[in-house]
């Protein structure tokens, strides 16, 4: 078992406290407070500012929230995901990744919620190839060569951490070795043995884990994950605050308005803001079925005055 209090305090690590996150788990809370508060149009203000050239893995250390957040909606999922990330990676690379994390996510949460809802007394697990192959047509979308979808691919899939060549110099931040890391350790089976793993290969090691840790962990379920990592969290209790606020909100979304019950206004005000395009779609769809219906009993109305004329 790998503790906190066996952190090594050398010039670099010396900075945290035993316990504490580094700024991936920051980007995550700071955009969940952003869908708390203002709906992410914070966000779009700093893309305004800062459009960068590179691929950095800055979107993609963020981005698994944002398959919890409406997961039951994968044009949702992609569309938030796209949106959070331009704000400071414009990247297509980073589009990429930032998409493939959190459609995976909510893949997951997806075929979570199907098998409670079968009843199964052993529910199947996840199907990682099929949800890897759906992240990875989507997150294609943001790309538009044959060898970036290719490339794209090649990271998805890789199988031997070590082709990532993730303490590679000068090129440790690169977000399709984040993101390859990550989907290697999808496929893992240990939580700890996979995340020290992802660790101890080294280069950008707390946001490579932060991101493979969101998928395992989605995979495996929450038990999966060493009691003494949690439980020594130097803000936890500050963290499960939110994070069960924010579920909460999320569990609120799927059902249907007059059921739902939020604690405040402003959960109210980010409950139907998120829900106000898909309730549009809805009402849309309903005129539509009604008019076609109208039409078609005007029409047979019509045909049968014209037999009783003739
Ligand atoms: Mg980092």
């Amino acid at each position: 078992m790998l503790l906190y209090s066996q952190k090594v305090n050398d010039v670099h690590r010396e900075r945290w406290k035993d316990g504490d996150w580094t700024d991936d788990t920051d980007h995550v809370v700071v955009i969940m407070q952003s869908l708390l508060y203002n709906k992410g149009e914070a966000a779009y203000e700093v893309w305004e500012k800062s459009r960068n050239r590179f691929a950095p893995n800055g979107a993609v250390m963020r981005t698994s929230v944002l398959g919890l957040h409406q997961w039951y909606d994968l044009e949702a999922v992609v569309k938030n995901a796209l949106a959070i990330c331009k704000c400071t990676h414009y990247d297509p690379r980073c589009q990429a990744s930032s998409v493939a994390v959190s459609v995976a996510v909510a893949l997951m949460l997806q075929h979570t919620s199907k098998e409670k809802a079968s009843g199964n007394k052993s529910p199947r697990p996840v199907d990682v190839t099929a949800v890897i192959k759906q992240a990875y047509d989507l997150a294609c979308q943001a790309l538009t060569t044959k060898e970036e979808k290719e490339e794209l691919w090649w990271y998805m899939n890789c199988t031997k951490l070590k082709t990532l060549k993730l303490d590679e110099q000068d090129k440790i931040g690169f977000t399709y070795k984040c993101m390859g890391s990550a989907f290697w350790a999808f496929k893992q089976k240990d939580f700890q043995k996979a995340l020290i793993k992802v660790l101890m290969a080294g280069g950008d090691a707390d946001t490579n884990t932060a991101v493979a840790g969101a998928l395992l962990a989605c995979k495996l379920g929450v038990s999966a994950i060493p009691d003494p990592w949690l439980d020594g969290l130097v803000h936890k209790e500050w963290l499960d605050g939110y994070i069960n606020r924010f579920l909460h909100l999320q569990e609120e979304m799927t059902l249907p308005i007059e059921q739902r019950t939020p604690s405040n206004d402003l959960d109210l005000k980010l409950l139907l803001d998120a829900d106000k395009e898909r309730h549009m779609k809805k009402e849309e769809e309903r005129k539509r079925k009604y008019e076609e219906k109208l039409k078609a009993l005007e029409e047979e109305k019509a045909k049968k005055e014209a037999s009783t004329a003739s």
